[in-house]
C-alpha cells in the first residue's frame, strides 16, 4: 500500500493539507458499490476510480440509450447506438481511466429479491460503502435497509429537473432515510426525468457531492461527513441547507425497530424503466437462461441477437422489443403497461 503513496497518478490530490500519509492507502483498502450508473453514478464513479478507491461493484440493469447521453458522463455514441448495457460499457470505460483500480460490472436489478445476496457477493466482498445513483424511490428503501441492517454509510443523492439533493446516513449514528421520508411517495406522485427533464449540471453537482462524501469516509475522515441535507437549485441559482442532527425518529420503522420492510418485501415482478416507454419484467424464479438456446427460439418470432449478456431484438408481427439477460430479467420496449409487458413475456420466454 506504500505503492499508492508514492504513486504520481494521486500526486496533486496528496498535495491537500488533509490528504495525510494514510488517507491514500485507506481510500486503496476500499470497496464502494454504487447502484445505477445513470446521471448521478457515472460522474460519481467516475471520480472515485480517478481517487483511487481499491475496488469499484457497479450495479445498472439498464441499456444504454442515446436519450442518456447528454448527462450519462461514462457513455458514447457508440454504446447508445450498440445498446450495451451500462455497467458493461461503465465498468470498460472506468477500467481505461484507472487501471489500478478493481472495477466488478454487474448487470442485474438491485431488487429485493437480489441485493442482499448481490452485496454481500463473496468474491467481492462486503462494501464499505453504498452510493445511490438510482432512478426510482423503491430501490433507495431498499439501500437504507441495507444500511442500516448491515451498518454501512449509505450516500443518497437525486436530481430532477433543475433540482438536486444530497446526503449521507451513517448508521448507527444520526438519522435513516426512513427517518426523514418515512415512506416512499407514490407512484405517479413524483416528476421523473421522462415528464421532468434533467439539467445535466445538476446531476453532476449531486454526483460530485456524493463522491465527496465517500472520499471523507473511505479515506478515514468520517468525522467531516455531512450531517445536513444539501439541496439545490441550479436554475435559479439557490441552495439550501437543512440540519439532520436532531431528525433521528426513535419510532423508525428501520432504524428504531429494526423492522427491514423493503429488503423482506416480495418482488412485485415488474418496474417500469425512467425514461423510456418500457417495463422490466422479472422472471417467477431465478435461473440462469441459455441465452443461446433463447435466440434460435426468439428468431422465429422476429429478428434477434445474442450480444454476450443478453439477448436483444425486435418482435416480427407485434410492436415490442425484447431485451433478455441471463438471468431471466427482461425489458419490454414500447408499452408503458406492466399487464402487456407481462403477458409478451409469457408468451414468447415463459413464466
Ligand atoms: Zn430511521
Amino acid at each position: 500500500m506504500a505503492e499508492s503513496n508514492a504513486n504520481p497518478r494521486y500526486a496533486r490530490q496528496r498535495r491537500l493539507p488533509f490528504w495525510d500519509s494514510t488517507a491514500q492507502t485507506n481510500l486503496a483498502s476500499s470497496h464502494a458499490l454504487i447502484v445505477g450508473v445513470g446521471a448521478l453514478g457515472c460522474p460519481c464513479a467516475d471520480l472515485l476510480v480517478r481517487a483511487g478507491v481499491g475496488k469499484l461493484t457497479i450495479v445498472d440493469r439498464d441499456l444504454v440509450d442515446v436519450t442518456n447521453l447528454h448527462r450519462q458522463t461514462l457513455y458514447t455514441d457508440d454504446d447508445a447506438e450498440r445498446h450495451r448495457p451500462k455497467a458493461i460499457a461503465a465498468g470498460e470505460r472506468l477500467r481505461a481511466v484507472n487501471p489500478q483500480v478493481e472495477v466488478h460490472p454487474v448487470v442485474a436489478d438491485f431488487n429485493s429479491f437480489d441485493a442482499e445476496h448481490l452485496m454481500l457477493h463473496e468474491r467481492l466482498g462486503k462494501p464499505d460503502i453504498l452510493i445511490d445513483g438510482c432512478d426510482n424511490f423503491e430501490t433507495r428503501y431498499i439501500l437504507n435497509d441495507l444500511s442500516v441492517k448491515h451498518a454501512i454509510p449509505y450516500v443518497y443523492g437525486g436530481a430532477i429537473g433543475t433540482k438536486g439533493m444530497a446526503t449521507v446516513f451513517l448508521p448507527p449514528e444520526g438519522a435513516c432515510l426512513r427517518c426523514l421520508f418515512p415512506e416512499p411517495p407514490a407512484p405517479g406522485s413524483q416528476p421523473t426525468c421522462e415528464t421532468a427533464g434533467v439539467f445535466a449540471p445538476v446531476s453532476s453537482i449531486i454526483a460530485s457531492y456524493q463522491a465527496s462524501e465517500a472520499i471523507k469516509i473511505l479515506m478515514g475522515h468520517r468525522d467531516r461527513a455531512m450531517r445536513s441535507l444539501l439541496e439545490f437549485d441550479l436554475w435559479e441559482g439557490q441552495r439550501r441547507r437543512i440540519d439532520l442532527s436532531g431528525s433521528r425518529d426513535p419510532q423508525c420503522p428501520c432504524c428504531g425497530e429494526g423492522r427491514f420492510e423493503f429488503l423482506d418485501r416480495d418482488d412485485e415482478g415488474t418496474v417500469s424503466i425512467c425514461g423510456k416507454n418500457a417495463i422490466q419484467v422479472n422472471p417467477q424464479a431465478r435461473q440462469r437462461v441459455d441465452l443461446a438456446s433463447l435466440q434460435r427460439a426468439l428468431s422465429m418470432h422476429g429478428t434477434f441477437e445474442h450480444l454476450g449478456v443478453l439477448v436483444k431484438g425486435c418482435l416480427r408481427d407485434e410492436p415490442y422489443g425484447l431485451s433478455v439477460f441471463h438471468d431471466g430479467r427482461a425489458i419490454i420496449e414500447g408499452t408503458d403497461d406492466p399487464a402487456i409487458a407481462r403477458s409478451v413475456y409469457s408468451r414468447y420466454i415463459g413464466s
